[in-house]
């Protein structure tokens, strides 16, 4: 679709706004965001950040980056601007922001409190000492910094205010939010106990930031535009509150240049859609742009070109920011600004991104298949690979894996054959979206179906289970087995490698069964989690909803506990108590019997008895390879059937979350007509430490 008309009243999105000294193009403001790579993979982050600059944004942000190696969070891996030595990689990557027209901007942080200094092995240095506050709970405590400990913070501020001007920044951002950054310790009284000039009144506790905002206009000439990120509201009752946020305001509107304000922790500002709206801050920031004269950027996972030209001409906003939208899709402002908005690969808010940085791994991102490996494997978000020698390929099965299979295929210039067992496309994600809270996921199957629509190129067949013979007999040159996979009932995952001994007369039930509406409907269910992730939480939300009373039982120590990766364990935890499950942790069924289970405490053996009407089993999955393996047995014939290569992808591989389907059938497209090493070198490119010339310091 061209833009017309109709696409003007989202014009007020792309005026020119003035930050400082600087001038942003539109108000389209990608704020600092975490990828996984920072420091390590210093190509990787620069080439992610340069589709962003691509794809329209007009201010460009780096992830958190740590001023001095006296406050470092390892194990999660940020940017580092603590010597001169820092400057290059960070130099490339402003390069990279700046290539198409976008401000750069750097979010300096020093973590205070929150920083356990693990890999710098420093004292840590806090406004008020007490033990470092993190996921972790490091066993680390901070010392209270004295009046020549500030001292020297300014001063260190000061060397990384220069660094970033010698880097080739626009904007430096002051990191204040989400309880990790030192200027919010200071001005909070949950963390700032001091009794001296930086601390008691909000007048004192702000001192800090205003020597700080100082020391950074003079360092840098006042050249380059200070930004402020500080949390919209911190729980609690000495937390810095909405209400003190807002006295602060008043009192110095003019002092950034800009005010980028976050909810309050992480886990509030980074809501998943199963828990928080599209502009779910909009009470916390609504009537703050009336204390100041500098414009106000705040956050929401925005992806509906609506919602936001409503945050501008409502007076809530002058920018609109964005990390996990310019995550899924770094073109969103182009899009908006072409008229494309069916192209807009919307946000899912999995939180999928944010597991990356909680792991040390590289983020991914279910929606957004290129993200992070825009360097490491040259895929682009939106620029496909030209065509390889070979014509024709073959997916089968249209879940996530199978459909960006597909529509990766169809967009390198392939003839492609889609086919698909069942009636709807959009494999588990067309069932998951039912389910509690999780119908934002729809987007997966939404967005590649959309896309595949109007291509030529693709042909879709419904209702068509294909067989050994039906794949040899359409004789595609490449074929894509993606065929999925099913939950285990028989309580086989991490904690029992094999199944327990089970009565027959007890109805056993699996998150397949309850998504097709076939499960308990009544009655007390034990509820079985081995997986650790959202399913079984959201599968105990379903059989509440029924109507049944639930045990949740599990053998971790925490319900759902990898979703502390993304962010959402504590809010499940509420959430589940609130319904009245029933929580078991350290706990695992050993037999269940006609109409009781025995469960068992994983540390001492102990068992004891529940009754149940039910049991739903949300342990391991069963991937579907049969149609690969058949078809592997039959490689003499592919030849006479013109079959080149034949790849299980997805969850009929290795079952995990969708994106890592997605991801698979975005690596079985980029690899049509490449050579197959087997592994002999590592798929992806990466960097590795340079060696330090000079002699052993060894006494
Ligand atoms: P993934 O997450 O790997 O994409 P899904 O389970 O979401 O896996 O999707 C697999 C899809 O494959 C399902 O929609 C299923 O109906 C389909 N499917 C399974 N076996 C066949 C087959 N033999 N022929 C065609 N489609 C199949
Ligand atoms: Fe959004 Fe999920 Fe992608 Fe993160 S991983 S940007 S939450 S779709």
């Amino acid at each position: 679709m061209a833009k017309d008309s109709q696409t003007s009243r989202y014009d007020i999105l792309f005026e020119p706004m003035r930050i400082g000294p600087k001038l942003a193009k539109n108000r389209f403001y990608q704020v600092p965001h975490c990828n996984g790579g920072g420091y390590r993979d210093p190509s990787a982050v620069a080439e992610m950040r340069r589709t962003k600059a691509e794809g329209g944004w007009g201010v460009i942000f780096t992830e958190q980056t740590e001023i001095h190696p006296s406050s470092e969070i390892t194990p999660f891996i940020e940017q580092h601007l603590w010597e001169d030595k820092d400057i290059p990689a960070l130099a490339a990557m402003t390069e990279a922001m700046k290539s198409h027209g976008a401000l750069a901007g750097i979010q300096l942080a020093y973590s205070g409190i929150n920083g356990p200094n693990l890999y710098s092995r420093e004292v840590p240095l806090a406004v008020t000492g007490g033990p470092i506050l993190t996921f972790t709970s490091d066993p680390v405590q901070a010392r209270t910094m004295d009046r020549e400990d500030i001292r020297d913070l300014r001063r260190w501020f000061r060397a990384a205010f220069r660094r970033s001007q010698a880097a080739g920044f626009d904007l430096i951002c002051l990191y204040g939010a989400h309880g990790f950054g030192i200027l919010q310790h200071f001005l909070s009284r949950a963390t700032n106990h001091r009794t001296d000039e930086y601390g008691g009144s909000l007048e004192n506790r702000s001192r800090f930031l205003r020597e700080i905002i100082e020391d950074a206009r003079e360092e840098t000439k006042g050249e380059l535009a200070i930004t402020l990120r500080l949390s919209l509201h911190e729980a609690g009752s000495f937390g810095f509150s909405n209400a003190e946020l807002r006295d602060f305001i008043e009192m110095h509107g003019d002092l950034p240049d800009l005010w980028d304000l976050a909810h309050g922790t992480w886990e509030a500002c980074s809501g998943t859609s199963r828990f928080a709206a599209e502009g779910a801050q909009e009470d916390l920031v609504r009537g703050i742009k009336a204390l100041t004269s500098k414009p106000v950027v705040g956050v929401g996972r925005f992806t509906s070109a609506d919602a936001m030209v409503r945050q501008i001409t409502s007076g809530v906003l002058d920018f609109i920011g964005a990390a996990r939208p310019s995550i899924a899709d770094p073109f969103l402002p182009k899009k908006i600004e072409e008229g494309r908005f069916d192209d807009i690969r919307e946000c899912i808010g999995c939180n999928i991104c944010v597991s990356g940085d909680m792991t040390g791994a590289i983020s991914r991102c279910t929606q957004n298949t290129a993200f992070m490996e825009e360097w490491r494997k040259g895929w682009h978000p939106e620029r496909p690979r030209a065509k390889g020698a070979s014509d024709t390929v073959l997916v089968v099965g249209a879940g996530p894996a199978g459909l960006e299979a597909a529509l990766q295929a169809a967009r390198r210039g392939y003839q492609v054959t889609l086919a698909e067992a069942g009636t709807t496309l959009g494999g588990r994600v067309a069932r998951e979206r039912g389910l509690p809270g999780l119908s934002a996921w729809g987007r997966v199957a939404d967005y590649r179906i959309g896309q595949l629509a109007p291509l030529t190129n693709v042909q879709i067949y419904r209702d068509s289970p294909l067989t050994p013979e039906d794949v040899l007999g359409l004789g595609a040159q490449h074929v894509a087995i993606a065929t999925g996979a099913s939950w285990r009932r028989d309580a086989v995952a991490r904690l029992h490698l094999h199944p327990i001994p089970t009565d027959a007369r007890m109805p056993v039930f699996t998150p397949d069964d309850v998504m097709a509406g076939q499960g308990p409907t009544g009655g007390r269910v034990m509820l079985y989690d081995d997986d650790h992730f959202y399913m079984g939480s959201v599968i105990a939300e379903a059989l509440v909803a029924q109507g049944c009373t639930v045990d949740f039982v599990t053998p971790a120590a925490k319900l759902a506990e990898w979703s502390e990766n993304t962010l959402e364990q504590a809010i499940i935890m509420r959430r589940l108590l609130g319904l009245g499950v029933r929580v078991q942790c350290n706990t695992a069924p050993e037999a269940i019997g006609p109409a009781e289970v025995t469960l068992a405490c994983t540390w001492t053996g102990a068992t004891h008895r529940i009754a149940a009407d039910a049991v739903v089993m949300v342990t391991a999955r069963q991937p579907h390879d049969a149609l690969f393996q058949a078809l592997k047995a039959r490689q003499p014939d592919w030849q006479a059937a013109g079959v080149i290569s034949v790849k299980l992808i997805g969850d009929a591989a290795a079952p995990g979350p969708i994106a890592w389907a997605t991801y698979a059938g975005r690596r079985f497209a980029e690899e049509i007509d490449t050579t197959d090493d087997r592994g002999d070198t590592p798929a992806f490119r990466r960097e590795i430490a340079g060696l330090e010339p000079g002699p052993s310091r060894l006494p």
